[in-house]
């Protein structure tokens, strides 16, 4: 604890020099994103460190404890069994809670974990400096504690909400996945989660990108009421991301993706703080805390299923499967995380956690084959696929 004070400290000292940078919001994400942290790794000393901090911040705003009397909720990450040097982690959420006595709760996530050295998952897997993630997710995790300090300012609300600071999210969403298996709050009382992935580089243009709108018929009357004139929203309906919102769309919750967008220093050791836009940060804090003041009264936010999961990759190949790959998975062959409603993959009889190791008569080792075979296939097609089912060979015949 006493290390918070001397870092906040010798910040603040630096930031005095600064006044028109909004200083709470860069001494959280330098803190979060500096070398001592060593890159927040799920189940190390740095995510520790990460998440004591969140825990000292979610206090002195005002929060409470958001799973049961605990502010940590712990989860495992299973080893690897395709990688013989590969461990068991333990990882933890953190959650506060902004207790109004009503009924719903609205969630606000952002995950807190990064990549560490970058041994899993970087975009330079050859490059083992600290993988800082001031983008990601340093900057979505300022965020909600910005929007937390800010809602805790109104004592009478007519929702609850929950703030949790997800980790195991770059290895595949465990956190978020371990919250939906065991929730503080039962989830037919949520009435929406907000998710804030890499809000840190913000352009000059000021467009964002918005996901998951497609999840409430009532998400783009909502947000055009509270966007600011000089902000473009780029919406996408799907409520299937590589981020956490993920987790709680297919448990039937309506969600949203804020995203400032993609650029070079993505998954890099380069994604530093220096490069962040925090102006940018609390701009978009302050429509999401807008966002959140719409939503309050609402009793009644519809949920939909969205159908075009795969938009993205449908636009490089003429055929999909209809799943969310597992992108981390490092064993043989491709892991589905999720097979979607209605597509292909699940009317073959595919379900989440099946390994996709043949496709059309060839053999899957990445997700990377399956790609090139997807692209040699035409719609309407039927190709036999060979699946591993908790170890087992299961073989189904799918029609494209
Ligand atoms: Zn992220």
């Amino acid at each position: 604890m006493l290390k918070f004070v001397c870092v906040n400290f010798l910040f603040l000292s630096v930031l005095i020099s600064h006044a028109q940078i909004p200083q709470q919001i860069q001494v959280d994400v330098v803190y979060l994103a500096s070398d001592e942290l060593e890159g927040r790794a799920t189940g190390t000393k740095g995510e520790n460190l990460a998440a004591n901090y969140i825990v000292h911040r979610m206090k002195s705003i005002g929060l409470s404890p958001g799973n049961m009397n605990n502010w940590y909720q712990s989860f495992k990450i299973p080893a690897n069994p395709h990688q013989s040097n590969s461990i068991e982690l333990t990882g933890k959420n953190v959650i506060g809670y902004l207790d109004r006595k009503a009924k719903n709760t609205i969630i606000i996530g952002a995950h807190y974990d990064h990549l560490g050295h970058g041994v899993v998952g970087s975009m330079a897997p050859n490059d083992h400096h600290i993988h800082n993630g001031a983008d990601d997710n340093a900057s979505g995790v300022s965020a909600l504690l910005w929007i937390a300090e800010k809602l805790a300012g109104y004592r009478k609300l007519n929702h609850n909400f929950l703030f949790i600071a997800f980790s195991g999210e770059e290895y595949g969403l465990y956190g978020s996945k371990a919250f939906m298996e065991n929730p503080s709050i039962s989830s037919d009382k949520i009435t929406a989660m907000i998710n804030m992935d890499m809000v840190g580089r913000l352009n000059a243009e000021k467009v964002i990108s918005i996901s998951g709108v497609g999840t409430s018929t009532q998400w783009k009357n909502i947000l055009e009421e509270v966007k600011p004139a000089d902000f473009g929203f780029n919406y996408s309906e799907s409520g299937v991301g590589p981020s956490d919102h993920t987790s709680f769309y297919l448990k039937n919750i309506p969600v949203l993706h804020f995203f400032t967008g993609q650029h070079k220093d993505y998954h890099k050791p380069t994604d530093d703080s220096y490069l962040v836009n925090y102006n940018g940060i609390v701009e978009i804090a302050n429509i999401i805390t807008d966002l959140c003041m719409k939503l309050d009264p609402i009793k009644n936010l519809d949920f939909q299923k969205t159908k075009d999961e795969n938009k993205q990759m449908a636009a490089d190949f003429k055929v999909t499967l209809g799943v969310m790959p597992d992108y981390v998975y490092n064993g043989t062959g491709m892991r589905i995380d999720a097979v979607l409603e209605g597509r292909a993959a699940m009317k073959a009889g595919m379900k989440d956690g099946d390994v996709l190791i043949q496709l059309a008569g060839k053999d899957i080792k990445d997700i990377y084959d399956y790609m090139k075979i997807l692209s040699e296939h035409t719609k309407g097609e039927k190709v036999k696929a060979k699946v591993l089912r908790k170890g087992i060979e299961v073989e189904m015949e799918v029609e494209f």
